[in-house]
């Protein structure tokens, strides 16, 4: 491995002639090099080497690489060694950990290492403005958004400015000439500003300051320590865990802090710069190769302190990392579910306890896994049990759809109607909760009955009339509207089944006219930036009622909400997924969570088919600990995760009989083991995507077992996949479709 001692140490020459060299690309072995003469390499160091026709770049994972000698003529030479720091150990151990445990090629492990970017050369020095004089005396809405934007007194981009406060540039500069504002130069944005621990200091409740100092304590213990920082929504978490960041800056080392959604991150990074002065270094897909290049180096060379990324931050080649926070643990979001299948949650977890570094999984409603290993004792359960500031915890009631449901092809039942009404007049926000994007999942024909479905995929067309297309959500095919049936040819004969956003704005803005109503869902945002401004319209109360799919339930105060409306509670239970109640439990649990965060009390209105589920029966009696328990128990009985172990193998091809074929050979093929059960191959619950047929099969083991081990053992003597035929490994699935 990488950290043997290095066996020719006390050579003149750090390189020994041979190096290893791993290159991001999809294979798992490396490849031998001639270091030439003068060039000095060691583990870690990046290089460029010849491949193929190519110049690629690669990482040295052996220095004192042994190649046959028969081969020594024909190695080529490493082209260059790269003037960047090298990549530490415990990276390198853990692509080679992260590839070993999901299967993926180490190769595409180190992939996500290497991601940099270019780096353009110098940028254009950027306009700043910062609030410096009296309001003006004319004040405008426009005037008042920006003013109020800027009151923090920080400089701020003005073209940044501007589109968040939604004016114009010259809104601005009317203000410049009265007073109000001044124009600087943005200093060059520099990837790394320095964080101040010490900027603001939080005035904790008796509550949270136990759990700040628990933070600290962990924190500073300099050794991998997982803890769970359990808290309610609106328990003052993020606050909380700010304690432990500030800790880590002080002791001069990085933190990184994991996010399911980095989209939804604007107000978390405000806050940010409230407690530590500046906004931290993101990191994420929407990143231009210019920022992304100088990210990278930053967090390469040490500079950059915090760091807020998604999942693939994990792989940075931080200088010195202290501490990793994973923000919404139980996330599905963590899960990557194409090229290398990892869970982001459960690699942190890894990379700490290789680098020896403490973890902080923060969530309000924990994934089972981690619930289990808090009550083991595993992880430190460090508890936030009621809200900041008093805030009670949101009520909340079914309203049974058998009984008291809204007329046919309604959705709002009139008990949750009137109780929007009632929060419009008290000028409060009401958010509508339905995770279904677009305007009606089914469109079928009145005439014959034909109904709208994907050509290539086992599934309906999804009618979005904003877009008016009918569109597949798992290919992206899509066609116009059309206005006559193309099975019997009947003109405006079609009808939309079921309720998606779109139509339930639709709905909410007949009942309630007047109302300014707002859809919040991801086909409708086109970056990042539009994301946050509409989410900072919402919060500054320029919207009553929110519709809105599971984009809205994650992390966000709105001050004024207090009401939630679940429109189809039972939506994600009921589709044979293990984890169809877990997931339920925490996406309900979320999305109510957002109302009474600040000021009144928060209701939540559960419509459901079935009040008495164990999981609508936990929400409406606040009684989180009687789901986990008998979720947990479940698990239990069924040999599921945490008490054992999956892997879940996909085959798909382009015919039918040849993925069928391919999953019944693989199958066979299967070693046996008593601790080990293979089901399947099933024909997966989408058994067609984009035109490739898809099986499955189940591989079930004890807990503690090498799994692993075992697939790879199995691989070594199945069949290769050839022609379109493709076999899909994931260790751990979170997704069973
Ligand atoms: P959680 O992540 O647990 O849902 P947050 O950290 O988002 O909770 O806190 C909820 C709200 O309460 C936020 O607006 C936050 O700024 C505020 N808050 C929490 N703790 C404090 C505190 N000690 N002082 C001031 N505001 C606080
Ligand atoms: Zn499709």
């Amino acid at each position: 491995m990488t950290d043997s001692p290095n066996l020719f140490a006390d050579q003149p020459s750090a390189s020994t002639g041979f190096v290893d060299v791993l290159v991001p690309v999809a294979l798992n072995q490396t490849y031998s090099y001639r270091v030439p003469r003068g060039m000095e390499l060691k583990a870690g160091d990046l290089v460029s080497v010849p491949l193929g026709a190519r110049d690629v770049m690669g990482v040295v994972w052996a220095d004192n690489a042994q190649p046959e000698p028969r081969l020594h003529n024909r190695l080529k030479d490493v082209g260059e060694k790269l003037d960047v720091p090298p990549l530490r150990d415990e990276l390198r151990k853990l692509v080679d950990w992260v590839s070993t445990y999901t299967l993926s090629a180490r190769g595409m492990v180190l992939r996500m290492s290497l991601r940099m970017g270019w780096d353009l050369g110098p940028e254009r020095t950027r306009t700043g403005v910062r609030l410096v004089g009296a309001p003006p005396k004319r004040m405008t809405p426009a005037r008042h958004r920006l003013i109020d934007i800027l009151s923090d007194g920080l400089l701020h981009g003005k073209s940044d400015v501007a589109r968040e406060a939604g004016v114009s540039v010259g809104v601005i500069d009317g203000l410049v000439d009265e007073g109000t504002l001044l124009t600087e130069p943005m200093p060059r944005d520099l990837a790394a500003t320095q964080v101040d621990p010490d900027w603001a200091i939080s005035d904790f409740s008796p509550e949270q300051e136990g759990a700040a100092a628990a933070l600290r304590t962990l924190a500073t213990s300099g050794d991998f320590k997982v803890a769970l920082l359990d808290g309610v929504t609106g328990s003052g978490k993020t606050e909380v865990y700010f304690e432990a960041v500030a800790e880590i800056i002080k002791r001069g080392e990085q933190v990184l802090i994991l996010m399911p959604e980095i989209a939804l991150t604007g107000q978390f990074l405000d806050r940010f710069a409230l407690r530590f002065g500046v906004r931290p270094l993101e990191w994420h897909s929407e990143l231009t190769p210019r920022t992304r290049a100088r990210n990278w180096a930053a967090v390469a060379a040490g500079e950059a302190q915090v760091i807020v990324g998604a999942r693939s931050s994990l792989f940075l080649p931080y200088a010195k990392l202290g501490l990793i926070i994973v923000d919404e643990e139980h996330d599905q979001a963590y899960k990557q579910d194409e090229g290398a299948h990892y869970h982001a949650r459960d690699m942190a977890v890894v990379r700490a306890s290789i680098a020896k570094i403490p973890v902080i999984l923060a969530s309000a409603t924990p994934s089972v896994e981690t619930e289990v290993n808090a009550r083991k004792g595993r992880y430190q359960r460090v508890a936030l049990p009621s809200r900041f500031g008093g805030q009670h915890m949101p009520q909340i009631e079914a309203i049974d759809l058998r009984r008291e449901g809204p007329m046919r092809g309604r959705f709002i039942a009139p008990r949750l109607a009137e109780n929007i009404q009632i929060a419009i007049d008290k000028k409060e926000q009401a958010l509508l909760f339905l995770n279904r994007r677009g305007y009606a999942p089914l469109t079928l024909c009145r005439g014959c009955g034909h109904r709208f479905s994907c050509n290539i995929c086992d599934a309906w067309l999804v009618d979005h009339r904003f877009r008016q297309r009918l569109v597949c959500h798992h290919c992206g095919f899509s066609i116009p509207r059309p206005h006559r049936c193309p099975h019997c040819g009947l003109e405006e004969s079609l009808v939309a089944v079921g309720p998606g956003v779109e139509r339930l704005q639709e709905e909410a803005a007949a009942l309630f006219p007047g109302a300014r109503t707002m859809v919040l869902s991801s086909d409708l945002i086109t970056s990042i930036e539009t994301m946050r401004s509409e989410l900072n319209e919402i919060a500054e109360g320029r919207v009553d009622v929110i519709i809105g799919t599971q984009l809205v339930a994650k992390g966000h105060n709105f001050p004024r909400l207090n009401l939630v409306g679940v429109i189809d509670a039972d939506l994600g239970l009921g589709n044979g997924d293990p984890r169809a109640a877990e997931r339920t439990f925490q996406l309900l649990n979320q999305v109510i969570g957002r109302a009474g965060r600040e000021q009144g009390r928060g209701v939540g209105y559960l419509q459901t088919h079935q009040p008495e589920h164990p999981v609508m029966k936990a929400l409406i009696a606040s009684d989180r600990e009687a789901f986990y328990d008998s979720e947990i128990a479940a698990r239990e009985r069924a040999g599921y995760p945490p008490f054992g172990r999956l892997a879940s193998l996909i085959i798909s091809a382009g015919d039918r009989p040849t993925a069928e074929g391919f999953a019944r050979k693989l199958a066979g093929l299967a070693p046996l083991d008593e601790r080990v059960k293979v089901l399947g191959p099933a024909e997966a619950p989408l058994a067609v995507i984009k035109g490739r047929y898809r099986f499955r099969l189940l591989v079930k083991s004890a807990r503690g077992f090498d799994l692993s081990g075992y697939l790879r053992d199995w691989m070594a003597i199945a069949p290769k996949t050839t022609g379109n035929l493709k076999l899909e490994i994931d260790v751990d699935p979170q997704s069973f479709l």
